[in-house]
């Protein structure tokens, strides 16, 4: 029996859980604030055995799972009107609105100041506002990576593919492929947590669990981690 992702039936949801096999006695069951549940077993504990127990505390990881979920991205309810408070970089950025046919978002003095026909359209507001944040993605979390792989080039992995997305629950992931994908709220976050969720996805390009190799590369290319992860869920994104 090997380290590796499972998964079993609770109510009408799947549990999904790490399970580690190490030197140890008895299991132990834990949930992070990421939202990954790890389950450390004694090597050569059996599969049904690992299985009951995440059954019998299936409430309480739920339970556990539900706070973090407080912490994850959340879209907060806009109203796209002026003087709202909107996140660029962990800086808060008020709206002005200006009625004209440019249909442009410009960020300067402090204020985003959008352009467009029907300023009272919350809708054609939000619109600009998101392909603006989307362009913004783009080019900061280029830069962000070209900043994190150095720490990467010794491990002779492979480049991975970045791809942007629109994603509820996460700020990134690493596909089996090695296609890299990232949250396009994440660039509503300071830069130094964008650059903490890039490089925990491309430890992953190492290891795809969150084994205790994982948590020591980490470590070792991103010793503050645990701060800028803190920062990030304190962030009101
Ligand atoms: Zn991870």
């Amino acid at each position: 029996m090997s380290n590796g992702t499972w998964s079993i039936q609770y109510g009408r949801d799947d549990i999904v859980f790490d399970v580690l096999f190490v030197k140890r006695k008895s299991m132990e069951v834990a949930v992070h604030p990421d939202s990954s549940v790890v389950i450390k077993a004694p090597i050569g504990t059996a599969t049904d055995e690992i299985e009951k127990r995440v059954l019998k505390r299936a409430r309480w990881i739920r339970k556990q799972l539900a706070y973090f979920g407080q912490f994850h991205p959340r879209t907060p309810q806009h109203r796209y009107i002026g003087g709202e408070s909107h996140l660029y970089l962990g800086r808060q950025y008020r709206l002005k609105l200006i009625e004209g046919d440019s249909g442009e978002v410009k960020l300067s003095r402090g204020y985003f100041w959008i352009t467009c026909k029907n300023k009272s359209d919350p809708k054609k507001i939000k619109n600009l506002l998101d392909s603006w944040y989307l362009a913004k993605a783009r080019e900061k979390f280029i830069d962000s990576f070209d900043r994190c792989w150095p720490n990467f080039e010794r491990l002779d992995l492979a480049y991975p593919r970045i791809q942007i997305r629109r994603m509820k629950t996460r700020w990134g992931s690493l596909s089996h492929s090695g296609t890299l994908t990232l949250n396009v709220s994440l660039i509503r976050a300071p830069r130094e947590c964008i650059d903490y969720v890039i490089t925990h996805e491309l430890c992953h390009l190492k290891y795809h669990d969150h084994s205790p190799d994982f948590y020591k590369l980490l470590d070792k290319v991103m010793p503050d981690w645990e701060r800028r992860k803190h920062k990030l869920e304190l962030a009101l994104i």
